[in-house]
């Protein structure tokens, strides 16, 4: 059964002219290659009822009338929210949610995450250059601790470096391998790289944002949209596009499809069969 789209033309981004039922059409076209990165994690939505233009909420627990195909799981006295299929994709776009973060963590095993992510945020005055610098330098240093990586748009201002792993660190041993790493940079370079939270210290400097790796932590999803102007997209790259002149307000809900009927492979080919562990080695 297919769940009934309301108000299926409400306009969720008024801008780029995109209403809800496009947006379900968007998940839906997308579902092979988001849910793998989404089914069976815990989720975290930016729900947007009425759009971009009017409140948004982040939302990390069930509400009334939340359809049963956003499933629920308790862990330590929290509810948990996933989906798992593409059913669940349409129920998000019915209830507005117009961006799905989801954790490092499989509900399988939600005290072992599976994938790091390193958030690189330009502070003020910081070209995108810099920001792509950032990314390839992260790259560089997991390389030499002997590990692969891969990047994405977020569909905002930085980008993201996602390292799969396998499960068998702990939340704490994540974060501070993450922290070792984004540390080192800001130690090495303090005038391009900053990686503590203090605002007035990210001026002109890229924030190595490792606390996404923290236990509940949430970041963006591959493919996932975001309730800012253009319907932006958060948007898997291959290495190779991570240089000058790369435009992350090119993809966008209207455009992704195109790209992804252009490539002739995909970006982050391997991503889901790299077996690769942090160990006890420091970056
Ligand atoms: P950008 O490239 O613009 O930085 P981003 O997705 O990295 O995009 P950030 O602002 O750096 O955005 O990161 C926000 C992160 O914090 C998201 O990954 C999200 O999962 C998490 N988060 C936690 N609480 C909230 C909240 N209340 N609203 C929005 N995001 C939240
Ligand atoms: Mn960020």
């Amino acid at each position: 059964m297919v769940l009934r789209l309301t108000h299926p033309s409400r306009v969720y981004w008024p801008g780029a002219g995109i209403t809800k039922a496009a947006l379900a059409a968007y998940y839906e076209a997308l579902a092979d290659r988001l849910l793998p990165h989404v089914a069976d994690r815990p989720l975290a939505l930016v729900r947007c009822p009425r759009g971009i233009a009017q409140p948004c909420f982040f939302q990390k627990h069930g509400w009334a009338g939340m359809p049963a195909v956003v499933r629920r799981t308790a862990s330590r006295g929290q509810e948990l929210l996933s989906i798992r299929d593409r059913e669940g994709l349409r129920a998000l776009a019915q209830a507005g949610a117009l961006e799905i973060h989801v954790w490092g963590a499989t509900l399988a095993r939600l005290e072992a995450p599976d994938r790091l992510v390193f958030d690189l945020d330009p502070g003020e005055g910081v070209a995108f250059e810099r920001v792509t610098a950032a990314a390839l330098e992260v790259r560089d240093r997991l390389a030499q601790a002997g590990l692969a990586s891969f990047a994405r748009t977020t569909g905002g201002k930085g980008l993201h470096v996602v390292v799969p792993i396998d499960p068998g660190v702990s939340w704490a041993e994540a974060k501070a391998f993450a922290a070792t790493l984004a540390r080192a940079m800001a130690a090495d370079s303090p005038e391009r790289y900053v990686a503590t939270l203090s605002r007035a210290k990210r001026r002109g400097r890229v924030f190595v944002d490792y606390l996404r790796n923290g236990r509940a932590q949430t970041a963006v999803a591959s493919f996932s949209p975001r309730a800012r102007p253009g319907a932006t997209v958060a948007a898997p790259l291959a290495w190779a596009e991570v240089a000058p002149g790369l435009d992350p307000g090119g993809f966008t809900i209207a455009t992704m499809g195109e790209r992804l009927a252009a490539q002739p492979r995909d970006p982050w080919a391997g991503f889901f069969d790299v077996r690769q562990t942090l160990g006890t080695g420091a970056p």
